[in-house]
């Protein structure tokens, strides 16, 4: 609690959030395509079922198709007359007394209005015997029972999802409107990077930001440009930024974003822009600038590898999400009881990198990733959750509870 003092000028990570989504832009724009392309986008109008959905009722099971006034209370039998194949249908009159042959998603002639499954009765030459006790109108899918015609079928601000496709398909929309994709440009900056492929001078490391960033930026909605490494050069910096900004909504950097003085992310963007730079209240990514520069929005994410993934989930994750016309959604949290031993110090909101095991449904128990360093990548490639402790906690003891965030609902 004593550290947590010293920690006040630090923002939090919700304070920091509301900050960005209050001064976030609208972006608008649409653009129409064609369903196959259209998974993960996000609709920019409402969609309509242009007819009722089932558009006539049809058979739920493979079995008999017949007319419920022929039910008996004791067992009965019903004359074959024909079969309706799915995409087939039987064109002949059904009078009582009799039934059909009917397939999982044949229609059901007006004249019949019940289905037993093919398992619950015998054939006896013509003719086909039903056991006591049979229901009537069941196994039916009945006109407009998924969706009414002209019932709206996707509201305006979906993300497509994979359902959302066979939705639409199945209401014949092959050509839809979606918002246009988020024009995100993304740069390293470093005098000691080297981008792969060519040879390391004394000091220098390959850059690693670059491409991880460009996993994350991997989205349907999202149209990216890499814009290579750029030296700590506050010119080449400045440049680049103010090209970048005529051509992109959004531009991420990464290094150069703190206080030092090969650091110029901040000052280039008081020149240029209007800059909220901020010493965030979480571990790791402390260092954190964001801002306008004309009407495209600026995020410099600290230079540290884990800090540059931290921040890009937390901060600008909901962020993209909100510019890309989808409401900003909540992380999955579970508890889970933690089986190693997690340091920790009072003051920041941490991300510790965890493994997460189920032990069965609904049991979590989670261990620490190995060190947690923010520069150690193969710690947190072996992890599989955050653990997430808040601004207060210290030191979690073996068996204690915590709350972790899944990286995906495999583990
Ligand atoms: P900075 O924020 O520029 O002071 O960088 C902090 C740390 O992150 C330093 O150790 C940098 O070498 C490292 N770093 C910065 N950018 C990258 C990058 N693109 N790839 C890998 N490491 C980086
Ligand atoms: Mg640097």
């Amino acid at each position: 609690m004593r550290d947590i003092c010293s920690h006040n000028s630090l923002l939090s990570l919700t304070k920091a959030l509301e900050k960005i989504q209050q001064s976030l832009p609208i972006i608008s724009g649409e653009e129409s395509i064609i369903l196959p392309h259209a998974l993960g986008r996000v609709l920019s109008q409402d969609c309509f079922a242009p007819f009722d959905l089932p558009s006539f009722p049809n058979s739920a099971m493979d079995g008999y198709a017949f007319h419920s006034d022929d039910i008996t209370e004791a067992a009965f039998s019903l004359k074959l007359v024909g079969t309706s194949w799915a995409g087939n249908p039987y064109s002949g009159e059904v009078q009582r007394g009799e039934c059909i042959r009917i397939f999982t998603g044949a229609v059901l002639p007006s004249s019949l209005d019940s289905v037993i499954m093919q398992e619950k009765i015998k054939i006896v030459e013509t003719r086909i015997h039903f056991p006591n006790n049979i229901q009537a109108k069941e196994n039916i899918r009945y006109i407009g029972e998924d969706v009414k015609k002209s019932a709206l079928l996707l509201a305006a601000a979906k993300q497509l999802s994979a359902t959302d496709m066979g939705l639409l398909a199945s209401a014949g929309l092959y050509e839809i409107k979606v918002k246009r994709k988020i024009r995100i440009a993304f740069f390293s900056t470093g005098d000691e990077l080297s981008s792969i492929g060519s040879q390391l001078n004394a000091g220098q490391i390959f850059d690693s930001n670059r491409y991880t960033l460009m996993a994350l930026l991997t989205n349907p909605c999202y149209s990216v440009n890499d814009l290579g490494v750029m030296p700590d050069d506050k010119n080449t910096i400045r440049n680049c930024l103010i090209s970048a900004a005529k051509s992109h909504d959004v531009i991420i950097s990464t290094g150069g974003a703190s206080v030092g003085e090969a650091d110029f992310i901040q000052e280039i963007l008081n020149e240029i822009g209007q800059v909220d730079f901020w010493k965030l209240a979480i571990k790791p990514g402390k260092p954190l600038a964001f801002g306008q520069i004309g009407n495209c929005c600026f995020f410099g994410l600290p230079g540290n590898p884990i800090s540059v993934i931290a921040t890009f989930q937390q901060i600008v994750t909901p962020a993209l999400q909100q510019l890309s016309g989808l409401a900003v959604k909540k992380t999955l949290q579970l508890k889970a009881m933690c089986k190693s031993p997690l340091f920790k110090k009072a003051g920041r909101q941490e991300f510790q990198r965890g493994i997460l095991k189920q032990i069965k449904p609904g049991e979590f128990e989670v261990i620490s990733a190995g060190r947690q360093g923010s520069n150690i990548l193969s710690a947190s490639s072996r992890a599989n959750c955050y653990i997430v402790l808040s601004r207060e906690q210290e030191n979690v003891a073996i068996n204690e509870f915590v709350t972790v965030e899944p990286f995906s609902t495999w583990i």
